[in-house]
């Protein structure tokens, strides 16, 4: 299928993930469902589960990471919507011809169980899009 399916999560950037995990679970009332850390984008990350969708806390462990460089230019906030799709590969194709810049035009493992591809946000109109599709 050629489209979008769903919102998968939101990318919080956060500088201290302990805190961010304690303030997430008072505000939704619900603690993380996971942690995991991803040596290969210098990230750790920790979801939880709002209903059908998810929220993911992204803290770096690194400066030179991408959330690093992010949090140091622009602070803490939104960092990515991520969107569900069934066949990635498929997908990047599409947008690419579409005309939008691939930031991974081949899909690498990321958390949750996920291979995952970024768009810019320069053709997005600011917004840095996730691609992912489940690993079965
Ligand atoms: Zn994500």
């Amino acid at each position: 299928m050629d489209h979008i399916n769903k919102i998968e999560h939101l990318g919080i950037a956060v500088k201290d993930l302990d805190q961010a995990n304690d303030l997430y679970e008072k505000l939704l009332g619900v603690a993380p469902y996971k942690q995991e850390t991803v040596t290969s984008e210098a990230v750790t990350t920790s979801f939880f589960k709002v209903g059908e969708n998810k929220i993911e806390l992204l803290a770096t462990t690194s400066e030179d990471g991408p959330i690093g460089k992010f949090i140091a230019k622009k602070g803490e906030g939104i960092h990515h919507i991520a969107f569900d799709v069934d066949d990635i590969e498929l997908e990047l194709d599409r947008l690419e011809k579409e005309g939008f810049q691939l930031i991974n035009k081949i899909p690498k493992k990321g958390a949750d169980n996920k291979l995952v591809a970024f768009v810019h946000p320069k053709s997005t109109n600011g917004v840095l899009i996730e691609l992912c599709q489940d690993i079965k």
